[in-house]
Formats: structure tokens, C-alpha cells, sequence
């Protein structure tokens, strides 16, 4: 998806470009094909909607932009209500021939097993990335900053939190200012509260991994219902522990377990369910998060889950150009930055080209707006995300600067959300005609 969208825009604007793709000489345990632009699981780029929905708004932009992976949708579309979905074969098909069919694009069916020194390159090997390319990635990140799981804890729109409920405190007031001693924000659970929360854990459907995938926990990172599994106290003697923590509202009841929410954004729109990693199937999981108190009507940025993942920690690796700190001359784009989806990686494909030939032509592009879904969404992996937390993202409006003067909560939404989008499309319409 990224590396087509790249070569692409860089073909387009007269540049000699050359693919590298593996397969189909070295597979992967989720692609069928040996073609470009393979979607390996659902046929769908989700919603359309490009008023109210941050994942419609980033398909306008794209196509605003002239992006491949939107023309190849819009002509391969099924009937699907709101969503944008394909024929997945005929979306793969469109896009191959249209990059095939540029005399300036050559396609190598070669496995890249090495960051080269010079030249330009855009590294865009997806969760997938080979075995060989990926130790080479580690040999210059260090084996803190590539993960090839992810484990991710649901994430809760701050605004949906109940803060009568809920209060700031860091276990112990730990920290050496206010901001610190009040980072987390807990909500407290009775005996009752906690032993109905953990049968309707241990009752969720959950998921199982795909064919070929299998994961080795990390002892830290346990998804909540496997902890449950070992015992129904284990979860209140880790990531629930009461202990050092005081209620602001009730400060004479000591609470029977804690859920605690780290900030997650540097804007603070966007808290994440500390340790809270789980493979509940997205339904159930709604369900039981709400059972939380506090976060009886939680909305989600983003759900949790466990999957076979590689990706960097981009907001240390990066610079804001997309570029790997220690070796510019090697931009990273899509899923392996720590973007999640097809639509969010093709988006940073298409971005990293554009940043790319800007460089090769010599010209300096603007700063691409953060107001907009392919700006709020670099801004958050170069640099927005709190790195010591950093697990894949999609786009959502909780990564974009809330626009003053709106209502906050549930009844303001709508407003909220075209507000979002009216600004987000002019703002990206300027920049493209600022000559990105
Ligand atoms: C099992 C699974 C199911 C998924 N389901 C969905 C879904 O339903 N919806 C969704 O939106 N997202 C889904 N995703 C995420 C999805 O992979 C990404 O959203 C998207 O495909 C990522 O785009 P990308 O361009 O970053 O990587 P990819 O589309 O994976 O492209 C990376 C390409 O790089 C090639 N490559 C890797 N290493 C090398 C190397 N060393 N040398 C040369 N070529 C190399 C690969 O063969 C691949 O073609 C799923 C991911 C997985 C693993």
C-alpha cells in the first residue's frame, strides 16, 4: 500500500523510480498474491464519509492529492453503505498496471535485506517485514525501539470520561511537579464492581490468531483475560493494584481495585487503558471496558488488541520529514512506522513520496498542516505520541487540535466533527496549492 502510493507520486512527478517487492520469491504468512497493493485480510477502507468520519476525511484528501489507492477504489467499488469497499483483486490489478505501465517505474522482485548508505530510498515492508531486513532494522534501532508484536490497550477519548467519577493522581503523588504527581487518572472499583468485571472478562468472546501467527507473551505485556485466567486476583496485584492512590471524590473509601488512564497525545485528548492489552473480540470488549466506572460511556480512539506486528518507535527514529534520524537518506512509510490500516499507511506512502521528491528537486515544502488527517496522523508518529507508550494507531479526532469555542462531550459531537473537516480540507487544499 505505501510503497505503491510513494512510487507513484514520485513517477508522477518524473522521477526514475524502482519497487523492490519480495514476493512472490519470499512469501509471507498472510499474502496470496506476488502483486502490488495486496489488501491481506478485510476488503474494505471503512467509512467514506468525509463530514464526520477522520478515516472518509483522510480518503478526500487522498484523493485531492491524485492517490493511486483511491482512484484504483473508487473504480474497483462494491456496494457496501457507507464504507468504501473493492474488489480486492481488481483493486491490486488496477494498481499494478498502472505502475507497470510507467516507463519510469521498474519493478524488482528482490528481497532487501540491508539499509543502504546513499541514495534515496523509502522503506515501506509493512507488519510483514522480512526476517532478514528486520534484524538489520534492529542491528541500527536497537531492539527497544522495533517491535514485532504489537500490544495494544483500548484508547478512550478523553472528553467521554466521567471526571465526578474518575480523579488525577499518580500512584504515591510519584513525580517532581503537579503535572507528574496528577499524570494518571483512576477509577476506582468496589469488591462487587471488580469480581462482576472479571466474569464478564473471563465470559468475553475473544479472538484468535490468524493461521501462522502465534505469539509468545512478554511476562509485561499479558493480555487482562489470560492474567484473569491465572487467577481472579492476579489483575488487582497488577495493572488494577489499589495501592498509594486516594479517591478526591470519596477520600474515606479505599477502593477494591483501579483502572488507571495515561495520557496518550501531547494535546491530552486521548487517554490509554494502562496494561489493558486484550484480544476481546471488539464487541464484547466495548462491553466489558464500560462495566469500568468512570468510563460508563467511553468512546474509543482505538480498541485493544494482539497481532503480528513490526513496527519502529517512530517518534524517536523519525524526523517530522519521515526520515530515519541516524540515516536520512532512508525515509520509512506505512504500517511499519506505527500507523494501522490500509488508508493510513497508503496516506503515509503518498506523503513520504512527496517529501522525497521535494528533496531530490531541491524544493521545501510547508509543513503539512496538523489540522489535517494526514498531518494530525505524521505529527503523532514523528513526534505527537508519547514514545514510551507508542503502539500502531489509525487516524481519529482525538489526534487532531481540538478547535476552540465547540461543546465538549457526546451531544457536541457532530458539530465538532464537521468543524474538524471544514478546516481540515481547507487547510489541505492550501497546502497542496502551496505547491506540495
Ligand atoms: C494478517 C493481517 C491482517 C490485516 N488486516 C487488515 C485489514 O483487514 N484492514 C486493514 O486496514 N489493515 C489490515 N492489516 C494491516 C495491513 O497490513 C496494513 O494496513 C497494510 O497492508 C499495510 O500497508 P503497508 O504498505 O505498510 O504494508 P504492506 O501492504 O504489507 O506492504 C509491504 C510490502 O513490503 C514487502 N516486503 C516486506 N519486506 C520486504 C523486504 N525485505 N524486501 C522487499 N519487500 C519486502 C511485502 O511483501 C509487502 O508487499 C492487516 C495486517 C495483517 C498482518
Amino acid at each position: 500500500m505505501a510503497g505503491s502510493e510513494a512510487a507513484w507520486a514520485a513517477a508522477k512527478a518524473g522521477l526514475d523510480v524502482v519497487i523492490y517487492e519480495m514476493r512472490p520469491r519470499v512469501a509471507t504468512f498472510a499474502h496470496q498474491t506476488g502483486k502490488l497493493a495486496e489488501m491481506v485480510c478485510s476488503n474494505s477502507f471503512r467509512s467514506d464519509d468525509s463530514e464526520q468520519n477522520a478515516v472518509g476525511l483522510l480518503h478526500w484528501e487522498m484523493r485531492a492529492a491524485g492517490s493511486l489507492t483511491m482512484e484504483a477504489a473508487d473504480a474497483n467499488r462494491l456496494p457496501a453503505g457507507g464504507a468504501l469497499a473493492v474488489d480486492r483483486e481488481g483493486f491490486s490489478q488496477f494498481v499494478n498496471d498502472r505502475l507497470r505501465g510507467l516507463p519510469n517505474v521498474t519493478v524488482v522482485d528482490e528481497e532487501i535485506t540491508a539499509l543502504p548508505g546513499e541514495g534515496h530510498w523509502i522503506f515501506a515492508t509493512g507488519p510483514l517485514t522480512s526476517e532478514a531486513l528486520g534484524r538489520a532494522i534492529l542491528a541500527e534501532t536497537g531492539a527497544e525501539r522495533l517491535a514485532f508484536f504489537d500490544a495494544i490497550a483500548p484508547i478512550v477519548y478523553a472528553d467521554s470520561i466521567d471526571m465526578d467519577v474518575v480523579w488525577a493522581q499518580s500512584r504515591y503523588d510519584k513525580g517532581e511537579t503537579e503535572e507528574e504527581q496528577r499524570a494518571y487518572l483512576n477509577c476506582p472499583m468496589t469488591k462487587p464492581q471488580y469480581e462482576a468485571f472479571i466474569d464478564a472478562l473471563l465470559a468475553a468472546e475473544k479472538t484468535e490468531f490468524h493461521d501462522g501467527e502465534t505469539a509468545t507473551y512478554f511476562d509485561g505485556c499479558l493480555p487482562i483475560e489470560v492474567m484473569a485466567e491465572r487467577g481472579r486476583e492476579t489483575l488487582r496485584h497488577g495493572p488494577m493494584k489499589p495501592v498509594g492512590l486516594t479517591n478526591a471524590h470519596k477520600p474515606d473509601e479505599k477502593a477494591y481495585a483501579v483502572v488507571q488512564l495515561r495520557r496518550d497525545n501531547a494535546l491530552g485528548t486521548l487517554f490509554n487503558i494502562v496494561g489493558f492489552q486484550t484480544k476481546m473480540k471488539y464487541g464484547a470488549q466495548t462491553q466489558v471496558l464500560r462495566m469500568i466506572p468512570g468510563l460508563e460511556n467511553a468512546q474509543f480512539a482505538r480498541l485493544g488488541g494482539i497481532h503480528r506486528n513490526t513496527f519502529m518507535n517512530a517518534p524517536t527514529l523519525l524526523d517530522g520529514e519521515m526520515r530515519l534520524k541516524s540515516r536520512p537518506n532512508v525515509r520509512f512509510a506505512g504500517q511499519v512506522t506505527g500507523v494501522e490500516g490500509y488508508v493510513e499507511s497508503a496516506a503515509m506512502g503518498m506523503l513520504a513520496g512527496r517529501l522525497a521528491i521535494a528533496e531530490i528537486t531541491g524544493r521545501r515544502l510547508p509543513p503539512v498542516p496538523a489540522t489535517t488527517a494526514t498531518g494530525a496522523l505524521v505529527t503523532h508518529i514523528t513526534g505527537g505520541a508519547d514514545a514510551k507508550t507508542f503502539q500502531p494507531m489509525n487516524v481519529n479526532f482525538g489526534l487532531f487540535p481540538p478547535v476552540e469555542g465547540l461543546k465538549a462531550g457526546r451531544r457536541g459531537r457532530r458539530d465538532r466533527y464537521k468543524a474538524y473537516t471544514d478546516r481540515a480540507k481547507a487547510d489541505w487544499q492550501g497546502w497542496l496549492d502551496a505547491g506540495a
